[in-house]
């Protein structure tokens, strides 16, 4: 008879007590029914079209050419000295290449590194909600805590946070102040009061600011983004953060970066080395190119986005929601509830393949306090324009209240 396999003796759940809770990503779990149902995937932020041409000879011309074993860990310099000229031209900040600049597995690493690099057990981290789901679980997993200031919708479709209910959050345990503009999922742009009011509660309190700014280029006409790292007292206290996919359609690179003081990024770099260490090699010079691409490629990005949100927004408002127009990124969000008067948004995504053939998400989980979120759902619009008018046509049936 076979000897049977040892068994673990251990019982416990093998999930570390820091990530209960977090079980798979919802983006996961709603591609995978995308794919199952082959549905119309408007949950999971990815463009349907390739990115620049110029860009992807790069990276095809870099693996020919033998840039395939381990980058350096900063880095390449190529890159980093892309990353430099780009925050130069677009925003005036000035980095050193060498100590100021670091290259990451995506801005989601960038991330993780800041965050790891930088908290200590039970310090707390300012956030605004709702948020990027990685941010509560790298906060989770450094062992500190996120205290939440919620945004709330107005009816201009932006959202604003209470500057005395972010003034109310910071406590002497409060380490990081963690901003993201423009903001996933709600596709709001901080404007310069807002940010002026995080930059003085941050100098006040001698807070580090780590600011996720990935849709820096996806910003439609009328907002502009303003990293808070140019106001006046906070390039030496802020991480900005930022990465290729989203800029360049290359959400499956994983090229992102940090800029800020050496002493942070040091910090950052010390965890992140033992994250990946590095990541994507001939991406990153191709990544380099994208960067010093002129101006007309970033205005032409931003304008056929633009587009797309009409149509989204415009199909969204059709099938009968109450829509947030988004002043930037990929996303909208709507108020299900005068389609779905129970305002159940997670049992609505998950019903929504099956009632019509597309995928969206629940904002529910970018929430410490899901309940602000029960009611809202968000769409993707960085779609062909085929896609998404065949999306339009069968979300205009949940207004119809049509059998389905
Ligand atoms: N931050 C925000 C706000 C995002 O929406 C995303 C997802 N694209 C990321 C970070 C992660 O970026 P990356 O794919 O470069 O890791
Ligand atoms: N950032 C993208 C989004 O919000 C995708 C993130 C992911 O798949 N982890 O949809």
């Amino acid at each position: 008879m076979p000897a049977s396999p040892p068994t673990l003796r251990d019982r416990r759940d093998p999930l570390t007590s820091r990530l209960r809770g977090f079980g798979t990503t919802i983006f996961a779990e709603m591609s995978a029914l995308a794919v199952a149902t082959g549905s119309i995937n408007l949950g999971q932020g990815f463009p349907d079209t390739d990115g620049p041409p110029e860009v992807l000879d790069a990276a095809v011309d870099a693996i020919r050419n033998g840039v395939n074993q381990y980058p350096p860990g900063p880095g390449l310099p190529v890159l980093r000295e892309a990353i430099t000229r780009h925050q130069r031209r677009f925003y005036g900040l000035e980095h050193d290449p060498d100590t100021e600049v670091l290259v990451t597995a995506g801005a989601t690493e960038a991330l993780a590194g800041a965050l790891l690099g930088m908290l200590d057990d039970g310090d707390e981290v300012v956030v605004f909600e709702p948020m990027y789901d990685s941010y509560q679980a790298c906060i989770a997993m450094a062992g500190a805590t996120a205290v939440p200031v919620l945004l709330r919708p107005q009816p201009d479709g932006r959202y604003r946070f209470d500057p005395d209910e972010l003034r109310a959050a910071v406590s002497p345990r409060t380490r990081l102040l963690l901003v993201n503009t423009p903001h996933n999922p709600t596709g709001t742009v901080l404007d310069p009061d807002e940010l002026a009011t995080i930059a003085e509660v941050a100098i006040d309190n001698d807070l580090t600011v780590v600011t996720d700014e990935v849709y820096e280029h996806l910003v439609f006409p009328g907002a502009t983004h303003i990293p808070i790292a140019t106001l006046p007292g906070m390039a030496e206290r802020t991480v900005t953060i930022s990465s290729g996919g989203k800029t360049f359609n290359t959400t499956g690179w994983k090229i992102g970066w940090m800029c800020g003081p050496a002493p942070l990024v040091a910090a950052a770099r010390t965890a992140k080395q033992y994250l990946t260490f590095v990541n994507g090699a001939p991406f990153q010079p191709a990544i380099a190119v994208g960067l010093d691409l002129p101006d007309a490629y970033y205005d032409e990005l931003a304008a056929d986005l633009a587009t797309k949100r009409d149509h989204l927004v415009t199909a969204l408002d059709a099938a009968g929601f109450t829509t947030y127009r988004p002043q930037a990124t990929y996303f909208t969000t709507v108020d299900i509830r005068p389609v779905e008067p129970d305002g159940d948004g997670v049992a609505f995504c998950r019903q929504l393949p099956e009632r019509c053939g597309v995928v969206a998400i629940p904002n529910q989980v970018f929430y410490a306090r899901p309940e602000h979120g029960r009611h809202l759902v968000r769409f993707a619009c960085c779609k062909r324009l085929d896609v998404l008018d065949e999306a339009a046509g069968r979300l205009a049936g949940l207004a119809a209240g049509a059998p389905t």
